[in-house]
């Protein structure tokens, strides 16, 4: 057996190129604090993105943290189940109640028809996620916020590049937040961004990064240290020079993935619409009753063979210690966001995955009594 294969493998580029950046940053001792990478790297992420305006981050989880304080929610959130960690986690820090809302199977976001019901007197906000890079009925979504006076904020940490009828998914709801971390399509080794409307938000949200100084001696909030730092934004300058082929080879492997296993009995593959163009971020597949194995069987299985498959998202957010009995948090009350992580197995894929390696994962799934 080789060198194990992670779900993932960070996109990075030949050390050398990066190396004058380094070199500039030592001349001109601009380390952080809106240096001159800083500012490149927002205007030339937001040109990327099809954005209006970008703030960057240290990570996504103090984006998401400042993203709802930029907005002062409060009280109740409605959210998904479906995450990863941070999501809910964002709302604990900031003192608000996660009330969690069953997903759509089919595309693994947050169910709209069942936002209505869990509105209370409390609710202040809602926060989707567009799940593996899938936008959310950002449409729906919206309509529910405006007819109830809820702000929409985004968790769009898988969702770099994604577009809905041709218009950067990042441009709905009142704030997105991304995620550069290390596993995620585009990185900075750790790295985040908000997402806003306008340039007031963006003032506001720059005070918030920066413990809340407005100049020398205003502070105007209680904010955090969020900054990105000089060597982080020149990494991702230089990451955006390759972001394309990344992509492009993402979407090759997906299509690989789809061909071999589309036909395989009790594996489901996420159905993207046609008015997506969608980032590949993930490779979810979906093991149902009539496969010869059950989805913990088949990661076992993989694993054994060195193939570090991942169940996102299992378990729930809403099973964890510090969200268990929360109002909505039952089984009973999510029962497909229960169900599809039951199933849910994330195959390795990685800009440079090989095509042997994909094959041996794929020759395994097809047939996982005959290893
Ligand atoms: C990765 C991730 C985050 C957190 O981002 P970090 O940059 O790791 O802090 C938040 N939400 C979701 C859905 C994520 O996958």
């Amino acid at each position: 057996m080789g060198d194990p294969i992670f779900v993932t493998s960070p996109l990075l580029p030949p050390l050398e190129e990066f190396l004058p950046y380094l070199e500039q940053i030592w001349e001109s001792k601009r380390l952080t604090n809106g240096g001159p990478f800083h500012e490149q790297l927002e205007r030339d992420l937001a040109d990327y993105l099809g954005v209006e305006h970008l703030c960057l981050f240290g990570n996504g989880t103090l984006a998401l943290v400042t993203a709802l304080q930029a907005l002062r929610i409060s009280g109740e959130v409605i959210t998904t189940p479906y995450s990863f960690v941070a999501t809910s986690h964002s709302l604990l820090w900031n003192g608000l109640t996660p009330v969690f809302v069953d997903i759509e199977p089919d595309s693994c976001n947050l169910d709209p028809s069942k936002i209505e019901q869990a509105i209370t007197p409390a609710t202040t906000a809602i926060m989707p996620v567009h799940c593996y890079g899938v936008p959310c009925d950002v449409e729906r979504i919206q309509e529910i916020a405006d007819n109830y006076g809820l702000k929409v904020i985004y968790d769009a940490a898988h969702a770099f590049a994604v577009t809905l009828e041709g218009r950067s998914v990042l441009q709905y709801g009142d704030l997105s937040i991304l995620s550069f971390h290390a596993t995620k399509v585009f990185n900075t080794f750790e790295g985040g961004a908000i997402i806003c409307p306008d340039a007031k938000t963006k003032q506001r949200i720059n005070y918030l990064k920066n413990f809340g100084f407005a100049n020398e001696t205003t502070v105007v909030a209680p904010g955090i240290n969020g900054k990105m730092n000089e060597v982080q934004a020149a990494f991702g300058l230089l990451q955006l020079k390759h972001i394309d082929q990344a992509l492009a080879r993402r979407e090759y492997l997906f299509a690989r993935y789809r061909a071999a296993l589309s036909e395989v009995p009790g594996i489901r593959l996420p159905e993207i619409p046609g008015n997506v163009g969608w980032n590949h971020a993930y490779c979810p597949v979906f093991v149902d009753s009539i496969y010869p194995i059950a989805r913990d069987e088949l990661y076992e299985l993989l694993r054994r063979e060195g193939i570090l498959a991942r169940r996102y998202f299992y378990p729930l957010l809403s099973d964890f210690p510090m969200y268990r009995g929360l109002k909505g948090s039952s089984h009973a009350e999510l029962p497909e966001a229960q169900k599809i992580a039951s199933q849910v197995i994330c195959l390795p894929m990685f800009p440079d995955m090989q095509e042997q390696q994909q094959d041996r994962i794929i020759s395994l799934v097809c047939d996982p009594l005959h290893v």
